[in-house]
């Protein structure tokens, strides 16, 4: 194998480091990004890498290209720019919304800047690939996605313009769908661990994609945006896509009369409980809502408990809460709905948790009156039940009743299993074993490469700069001679570096005539994982510093092993990460 020889000088390299933090980087991945000289931002979510990171984010496509290879996925290369009639085919032209940039080329035809490829990938397919006997097929491509996000932020993590690797694998039946998606999720844990990400898979939404199978792989950060709930068991979700499992005790067991109470004061739900003389819990929240058709929906749900949307949704496709116009047009009371008497024609749902309330505490549909004790059955019907809250914290596991607790995560990567979804709409078929035609039935599978980029960071930083993984540094080794000038010191320095870079090693040279505070601050800034500091005094006794900036562990090296020595550390390092 040969290896680029790598030999950087800090005097040249070109990664402009800011000594105060940035007034707008909220996360410490954005900050230090932004102060190591590493991106430069052009406009909101849309970002300039400057060489340090674009030596990474090479290194992290290499890895996701090497574990896409080893499980038989094709690298390809699709356009950017997509014409409107593909999206018009697959009905999403329409349903995508806002976050699809839309242009027109001189002609004034309507094309998009991909945000994702289905599209694209089926037209291919469907053209080319005739038989069951081609099958299966998986094809890759490492490409920039642009997306009009409503609040682009946090640097990389959340940008409008990003690079992502995303495949697409086509199948003749679910078993063979199965099991590639099972190669592709054990290759997404496979990267993780390569770029040093402490993550958890868990279940998730398939939100825009469609398709219903879906796994996520969340890198474990405060300052993740997405909440997930996992159990001691494996079991984990994110809490988007998480069935809830409620232990709840009701403390209204008995039937009871209904009683129709003045509430004019009583405008929270601990309010509500406490003149009732029940818990929170025992309460239920009413929320107004429409189907696209414009039914009236009732969702009740415990009251100290979220309304999942994403659950609702799948409980009634299409659901939408109402707006203050909807509220005058429908010509209901907002603070006091409830499911006794509802409008005509309202489609009432309720939590499936409140199954087991005998006697519920609900609004009354009147400004200013609850109804206690209102019996389902007796005094109000549930037209549907489902599982529409928000999981929470103590709340029962789904696969073995145990305790759920909660995280934060970064969402680097996510494996779907399509089906027919795009094949059926966009005509893609082929002739199957038995001579019929059959839509293709389809994988895909995304890892975002910047925003990994940037969750490493947030999991491997400290109050000096970034501590990366060997894996994924821009830079392996940093020489850092503490006076450029001195005849002695800065020849040595200049063979170890050469040295190295012999060795397959890529080191930067600090070159320059700046003071040794300078030089570690950016080195600990940067984060070279591994630096070597040549000084007059250690070179007076025959040694040099080795510093770990991962561990902070300095080791005292013969100056003549020194090159040997730090290479094998590189190398030990590595491997670790495999
Ligand atoms: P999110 O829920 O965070 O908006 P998504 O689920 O819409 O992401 P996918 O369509 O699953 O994203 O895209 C695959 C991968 O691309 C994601 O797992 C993520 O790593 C990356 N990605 C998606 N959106 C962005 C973005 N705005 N900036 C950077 N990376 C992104
Ligand atoms: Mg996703």
């Amino acid at each position: 194998m040969s290896r680029n020889r790598v030999a950087l000088r800090a005097s040249e390299l070109y990664a402009p480091t800011l000594k105060e933090d940035p007034a707008e980087a909220e996360v410490p991945s954005h900050r230090l990004l932004l102060r190591a000289g590493m991106i430069r931002k052009v406009a909101a979510g849309i970002y300039t890498f400057l060489p340090l990171a674009w030596r990474s984010i090479r290194k992290i496509e290499q890895i996701v290209r090497e574990e896409m290879d080893s499980i038989g996925s094709q690298e390809l290369m699709l356009p950017i720019v997509q014409p409107a009639e593909l999206w018009h085919e697959s009905g999403r032209w329409d349903l995508y919304g806002p976050e699809l940039a839309r242009l027109k080329d001189r002609a004034g035809r309507d094309f998009c800047l991909g945000p994702t490829h289905e599209e694209i990938i089926t037209t291919l397919v469907r053209n080319e690939v005739r038989s069951y006997r081609d099958l299966p097929l998986s094809l890759y491509q490492i490409n920039m996605k642009f997306r009009d996000e409503m609040r682009p932020r946090y640097g990389l993590l959340r940008g409008r313009e990003f690079i992502m690797k995303d495949a697409y694998s086509f199948h003749a039946t679910q078993e063979s769908l199965q099991e590639h998606y099972e190669d592709q999720a054990r290759a997404y844990g496979r990267i993780c661990d390569r770029l040093g990400l402490e993550y958890r898979p868990v279940e998730a939404d398939s939100g825009q994609i469609g398709g219903k199978v879906t796994t996520e792989f969340m890198a474990l950060a405060d300052n993740g945006e997405a909440e997930l709930v996992y159990c001691d068991c494996g079991w984990a979700a994110n809490v988007e896509a998480a069935e809830t499992v409620i232990r709840r005790v009701p403390t209204t067991t008995q039937p009871r009369d209904i009683e129709k109470v003045h509430t004019p004061r009583l405008h929270t739900i601990a309010e509500l409980a406490e003149a009732f003389g029940v818990a929170e819990h025992d309460t239920v929240k009413t929320m107004a809502a429409k189907t696209p058709d414009g039914r009236l929906v009732y969702l009740c749900v415990p009251g100290d408990r979220e309304l999942n949307p994403l659950k609702a949704d799948r409980a009634v496709p299409g659901l939408e809460l109402l707006d203050e116009d909807d509220f005058k047009r429908f010509d209901i009371p907002k603070g006091s709905l409830g499911p006794v008497k509802p409008p005509a024609g309202a489609l009432v749902v309720a939590d499936v948790s409140l199954k087991g309330e005998v006697a519920w505490a609900v609004g009354a549909n009147e400004n200013d009156y609850h109804y206690f004790g209102a019996m389902p059955g007796r005094d109000f019907q549930i037209e549907q039940w489902g599982d529409i809250v928000l999981a929470a914290l103590g709340d029962g596991c789904p696969e073995c009743g145990g305790d759920l607790k909660g995280a934060r995560g970064i969402e680097v990567s996510q494996v779907f299993q399509l089906g027919t979804r795009y094949s059926e709409s966009m005509g893609a078929t082929f002739t199957a074993e038995d001579g019929t035609e059959q839509p293709f039935i389809m994988g895909c599978y995304g890892v975002g490469i910047t925003r990994s980029l940037a969750a490493v960071i947030e999991q491997h930083n400290d109050e000096n700069g970034i501590l990366w993984p060997m894996s994924v540094a821009p830079i392996q080794v940093a020489v850092v001679p503490l006076s450029v000038g001195d005849d002695v010191v800065y020849p040595i320095a200049d063979r170890i570096w050469n040295a190295l870079a012999d060795a397959g090693i890529e080191t930067i040279i600090d070159d320059r005539d700046d003071r040794a505070g300078v030089k570690f601050a950016d080195a600990d800034l940067i984060g070279y994982p591994l630096q070597v500091v040549v000084g007059k005094k250690g070179v007076a006794n025959g040694i040099v510093e080795v510093k770990s900036r991962m561990t902070g562990v300095r080791l005292e090296v013969p100056i003549e092993q020194a090159a040997v020595h730090v290479a094998q550390m590189v190398e030990a390092e590595l491997l670790a990460l495999r």
